[in-house]
């Protein structure tokens, strides 16, 4: 695949920052090359020094966790960064475009949008499905990226596979986005593992879902080792902090934690559909793979605003395209999910 004919030419041509800790990998020495404070800081944990600028640390713990090599690995903070660099790498402004599948994850939109470049949307199907006729036919010499996400946000359910296939197959000018923030809970393979059969294909995943990390910001992209290059270099240098870097090697090495976490979400998630399904207000639950559900209410609205009066917070999808009168409800504690059931079941009464 010839990547140089769909990165900008800025970028393919780019000289990457290069900073002090480029120059000298070792650990022991004197550093008078990076004007940090060498007296420390303050009364907390020495974070005087940059951190890692590759995070190999981080990286490492994924090829074991992930089964890909150190070389498809690119992490941000959060895979907000990963999107915004993705779109910045490949779209001219005004002129190039994304394709996203609404409804979806709002920030493929809004970093677009930021950047100055045009959205084409294609619905996805009443059953929440992509529309790969559709998709194909929008498809022209425009479009730099289609994001696909699944499970789908704030939908919950996985979207076919054999269509991402399509999908990956038709569209070789251009990177197919694979989301895989809630991959974690449902039983799917990850698309990591089909990497090398796909050089036009990038999967993202976070720690801020099934990892309970959402404050450290860290996503990931994985993807061929040329186009992880190219997001090394436009990335700013130090963007991962030293004290995120830390904290996440702790967590990956507690695997148990994950695995429980996983399990006992999904239980909770059954328990609550079962719960919701025995009340009157609720017109359908939505299949989901993921750690929320939408869900259908009679009086959706005034629903959502009594659960806030209680001080119980959902997320109003109800304005949204295809979800009309629906709320997104992340699975919580069994404590939680449980007065949420009873406020529900106060507001029908
Ligand atoms: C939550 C979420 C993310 C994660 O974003 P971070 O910036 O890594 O916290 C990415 N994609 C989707 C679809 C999400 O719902």
């Amino acid at each position: 695949m010839d990547y140089q004919k769909f990165i900008l030419p800025h970028i393919w041509n780019l000289k990457p920052y290069s900073s002090a800790r480029d120059e000298f990998k070792g650990k022991e020495g004197v550093f008078l090359d990076a004007n940090e404070n060498a007296l420390g800081s303050g009364n907390i944990a020495p974070w005087n020094r940059y951190p890692d600028p590759m995070q190999w640390n981080i990286k490492e713990q994924l090829t074991e966790i992930k089964q890909c090599s150190l070389d498809q690995i690119f992490l941000g903070n959060g895979s907000d960064e990963a999107i915004d660099l993705l779109i910045r790498m490949t779209c001219n402004p005004a002129k190039d475009h994304v394709i996203i599948c609404p409804p979806t994850y709002g920030m493929y939109e809004v970093s677009a949008s930021v950047n100055n470049v045009p959205i084409i949307r294609v619905n996805l199907t009443a059953d929440y499905q992509l529309n790969v006729d559709e998709i194909c036919a929008r498809i022209n010499e425009q479009s730099k990226l289609i994001f696909i996400c699944s499970p789908n946000n704030p939908t919950g359910n996985k979207l076919n596979r054999d269509s991402i296939y399509t999908i990956l197959d038709k569209f070789t000018s251009g990177f197919v986005i694979v989301d895989e923030a809630y991959i974690d809970f449902s039983d799917e393979p990850s698309f990591i593992a089909e990497l090398a059969k796909f050089p036009n294909l990038i999967v993202m995943q976070t720690l801020s879902k099934a990892y309970g990390l959402a404050s450290l910001r860290l996503g990931m992209a994985y993807a061929n080792p040329k186009i992880i290059q190219l997001l090394n270099k436009i990335k700013p240098p130090y963007n991962i902090s030293g004290a995120t870097q830390e904290l996440v090697e702790l967590a990956l090495a507690n695997k148990e934690f994950v695995k429980s976490s996983i399990e006992t979400l999904n239980n909770a998630k059954k328990d609550l559909i079962s719960g919701l399904n025995s009340l009157p207000g609720t017109k359908h639950i939505y299949q989901s793979n993921a750690n929320f559900i939408l869900v259908k209410f009679e009086q959706a609205q005034e629903l959502f605003d009594y659960l806030i009066e209680q001080k119980i917070i959902t997320r109003n999808r109800s304005t949204v395209t295809l979800c009309e009168d629906s709320i997104r409800i992340t699975i919580g504690t069994t404590e939680e999910n449980n007065l949420l059931l009873d406020k529900i079941k106060r507001f029908y009464a």
